[in-house]
């Protein structure tokens, strides 16, 4: 396994249409090993392929007790709606309030290919919404209607302080 290098919002691949996976081989497994490791080392949620230079559609999320892998994911169902704070690995230090519905439900391959249904609610939905744009070249930046300020973000910190004693 290896690190990958993730690309920031300036990188042209990461506004580009992903194609689907076609080969469920061995250089899908590593791709899919490397974003694992890749994830965990950045401490974030989700990480798509776009994110590491790879134009195929494949998504990584961290549900929290292990990590499941998307490989031509769809979404299938959706509900409610949930309102906050959204970051990504590539575009570094800016978090914005976004939209979202409050359960997804899918559809995805695994790495040998077979189809399975996957549900989430609250943040695990929100991941899968903002990985799932990726591979059709779109940032929660897009869709965030409030980017947060220097001094929101500030604010924002202090206030976890305050909570947390
Ligand atoms: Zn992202």
């Amino acid at each position: 396994m290896a690190l990958r290098n993730i690309l920031t919002s300036e990188n042209e691949t990461l506004k580009k249409v992903c194609r689907p996976v076609t080969s469920f081989d061995d250089r899908l497994a590593t791709l899919l090993d490397d974003m694992k490791e890749t994830l965990a080392a950045a401490n974030g949620v989700g990480l798509a392929a776009p994110q590491v230079g790879i134009l195929r559609r494949a998504v990584i999320v961290d549900l929290g007790d292990r990590m499941i892998e998307l490989v031509n994911p769809k979404i299938l169902e959706t509900s409610g709606e949930q309102d906050g704070m959204e970051g990504c690995l590539s575009v570094p230090d800016h978090y914005g309030l976004v939209k979202r519905p409050n359960y997804v439900k899918l559809e995805a391959q695994d790495r040998h290919g077979d189809w399975f249904e996957y549900e989430g609610e609250e943040l695990i939905a929100r991941c899968f919404c903002h990985e799932l744009e990726h591979l059709d070249g779109h940032l929660f930046t897009e869709k965030a209607y409030h980017m947060l300020t220097d001094e929101e973000m500030d604010q924002l910190m202090q206030n976890q302080e305050k909570d947390a004693e």
